[in-house]
């Protein structure tokens, strides 16, 4: 396939849940680029079952055009799981993953297809802007940025989504993924290739509620990223045993010397609960931070399918 020729076709993938008056305004916007782009093309709502009348508001836009196409996930996986079984679906050249809530603005779209033609495998959008987050939302994103790339085993670009143009080639590889809590974003930079970054301003939220914390955002997708992607936090445990076991050796000697002078000191109660206290937090985030791999071994040992599909419109029940 010749990327430069018009002949390619380009996969849309939108993971969705609740978005009853976001399907129509983003299928509008996606089709002004995507025509003229002429290219061939596939819209895929990847759906977690939503209460509203989201599916059938796609459905209703797949009567007018067949390149609309629905994954019904079985219940609600969550939208890392909705991205991945989109990805894993798609039958395109090249996918693009976006939002629904229009968020992502599609004419950015244009320019990825350009880096991809150029020979980039990866174009990500980058946001040096973000409206309609709240301060702490900000705060939270930047630490939990700070911290993944401080002690993550690759880099993981800096106020990134998932909206991000991927070839072929890397969708290949990122089938032989089976996690069970992917991170896209953290695997998509395991995985390398050439990549290149777009900045753009991030809108606010077309209509309707995002779907997490206001204040503390996707944490869980974020910690996915610290714990899917380092082996730090079980080092820091062996250096903070060593740090504790140090001051309690050195505390050892000083009591020795201070008995062998013969200087009699009386600690009393205060002493004990804070060394005490002190001691038990630092063994139960310890035993926290083990628990939290564990859980993560727990989940993968098991091998469950990280989503099920109840039903696929327009795609091919197996995965392509
Ligand atoms: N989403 C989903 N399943 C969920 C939560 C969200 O498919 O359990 C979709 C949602 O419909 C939207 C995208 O994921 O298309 C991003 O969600 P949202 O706008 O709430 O998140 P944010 O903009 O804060 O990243
Ligand atoms: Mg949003």
């Amino acid at each position: 396939m010749d990327k430069t020729e018009k002949k390619y076709k380009l996969s849309i993938i939108v993971p969705v849940y609740n978005e009853e008056n976001n399907i129509e305004p983003l299928i509008s916007r996606l089709k002004n680029i995507l025509d003229d782009l002429s290219c061939n093309y596939e819209i895929i709502f990847s759906m977690d079952p939503s209460t509203d009348l989201t599916e059938k508001m796609i459905l209703e836009q797949r009567m007018e055009d067949e390149r609309i196409k629905l994954l019904k996930l079985s219940r609600r996986f969550g939208q890392p799981a909705a991205t991945i079984a989109g990805i894993h679906y798609c039958t395109g050249d090249a996918c693009v993953v976006i939002d629904a809530d229009l968020q992502d603005p599609p004419e950015l779209i244009k320019e990825m297809i350009q880096k991809w033609q150029e020979g980039y495998d990866v174009v990500y959008a980058q946001r040096i802007s973000r409206k309609g987050e709240t301060l702490i939302k900000r705060i939270v994103s930047y630490v939990g940025y700070w911290v993944i790339n401080k002690i993550s085993v690759v880099k993981i670009p800096r106020n990134t989504g998932d909206f991000r143009l991927i070839s072929r080639e890397v969708i290949n590889e990122l089938k032989r993924f089976n996690e069970h809590d992917p991170f896209l974003r953290g695997i998509v930079a395991y995985v390398g290739f050439s990549q290149f970054a777009i900045p753009y301003d991030r809108d606010a939220r077309l209509e309707g509620k995002g779907k997490y914390n206001r204040f503390l955002g996707s944490l869980r997708i974020g910690l996915n990223g610290v714990l899917g992607f380092s082996r730090y936090p079980l080092h820091l445990i062996s250096l903070l045993g060593l740090l504790i076991s140090s001051i309690s050796f050195l505390l050892g000697l000083t009591y020795l010397s201070l008995k062998l002078l013969d200087y009699h000191i009386v600690w009393g109660n205060p002493t004990l609960v804070m060394l005490i206290s002190f001691l038990s937090g630092v063994q139960l985030l310890s035993l926290g931070i083990i628990g939290q791999y564990m859980a993560r071994i727990f989940d993968e040992i098991k091998g469950r399918p990280g989503y099920i599909i109840k039903e696929s419109i327009g795609l091919s029940k197996e995965k392509e």
